[in-house]
């Protein structure tokens, strides 16, 4: 593999053998057989195609913070997208390659003058995984502007979805339901005046540090919010704030999070969750479902 890799890619740009939790803002997960950091479009269909050639598995990754990755870590490719960086403006739309951090996708609108994108600034993920989870805050998602979606197929096959065709939902999207990748995506926003846009940025961001536990490892909410409910309030009112296994735990800060404060693994996190999800399900009969995505196999 590493030959067929080794043609499209620069040595520099494949990593064997990586830990993953080197790769994921939990901090935890296996190996992964192999990543590789495409810079093109070109490289990262290549890669898809040879994957599918070869039957091995493989996947596609931002910055990996909404997903856990099991301890026995990733048999097969991990596509890293963090060097797929263009972005530019055009009057009112902005279009991103699915590696740029959603920071950068705010700030670029703020230095346009274009309002729209201030509730993303502080969602530490990329276009492509806030496109394909269709991530949102603040009463704001990815799929309030995102007017133009190109995707590809995981055997290559470059696909546009325009509109209504990105089916976008409460974390969902066309391209988490079909299994796409997301290269490019255009946002449409509205002229604004850059001080607001900077202080609302500011005061979104403020209410994150104040309510977050920013300062531990973790991948966000952990649980979907339940219809009717909310995840952290149904968590914290089941008595499991700080419950903890091993080196994980509900945060105190803030019950919605799971957090890896002291150095766990992905057994220790799932553990917790499990034990969120039956307390939850006992106490009051609500479903939690996980927001966060689960790669690899994890123990029943
Ligand atoms: C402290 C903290 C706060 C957060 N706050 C929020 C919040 O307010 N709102 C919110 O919605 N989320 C939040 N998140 C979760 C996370 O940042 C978002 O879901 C983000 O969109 C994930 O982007 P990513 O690049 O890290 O995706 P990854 O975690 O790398 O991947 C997530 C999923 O998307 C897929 N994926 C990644 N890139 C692509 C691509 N190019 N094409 C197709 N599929 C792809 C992956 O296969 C995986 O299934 C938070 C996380 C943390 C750690």
């Amino acid at each position: 593999m590493l030959k067929h890799l080794s043609a499209i890619y620069e040595d520099k740009q494949i990593l064997i053998d990586e830990p993953m939790k080197n790769h994921t803002t939990f901090k935890v997960g296996g190996n992964a057989d192999f990543i590789v950091f495409p810079e093109t479009k070109e490289q990262l269909v290549l890669t898809l195609q040879l994957a599918k050639k070869e039957q091995i598995f493989c996947i596609v990754l931002g910055n990996g913070s909404n997903v856990l990755v099991s301890d026995d870590g990733i048999r097969g490719i991990v596509i890293c997208t963090l060097n797929m960086k263009k972005i530019w403006a055009d009057k009112n739309v902005i279009t991103a390659s699915c590696g740029v951090s959603m920071a950068s996708l705010s700030a670029t609108a703020r230095e346009n003058g274009l309002s729209g994108l201030e509730f993303a600034s502080g969602i530490p993920g990329t276009v492509g995984g806030g496109i394909y989870m269709n991530a949102g805050a603040y009463g704001g998602a990815l799929s309030d502007c995102a007017q133009k979606t190109l995707c590809v197929t995981k055997d290559g096959k470059l696909i546009t979805f325009i509109g209504d065709e990105q089916k976008f939902g409460y974390r969902k999207s066309v391209f988490a339901e079909q299994d796409l990748i997301v290269l490019e995506t255009e946002f449409l926003l509205q002229e604004g005046k850059g001080q607001e846009i900077s202080d609302l940025m500011n005061e979104l961001n403020a209410r994150r540090r104040d309510k977050q536990p920013l300062d531990k490892p973790s991948a966000g909410s952990t649980f979907k919010r339940p219809e009717g409910y909310f995840a952290g309030k149904l968590i914290e009112d089941a008595g499991l704030k700080g419950f903890r296994v091993g080196g994980a735990c509900v945060s105190e800060k803030h019950a919605g999070f799971v957090v890896n404060d002291k150095n766990g693994n992905a057994n220790d996190i799932i553990s917790v969750m499990k034990h969120c999800q039956d307390t939850v399900l006992e106490k009051f009969g609500v479903k939690l479902e996980p927001e966060i995505r689960l790669i690899g196999t994890f123990p029943k």
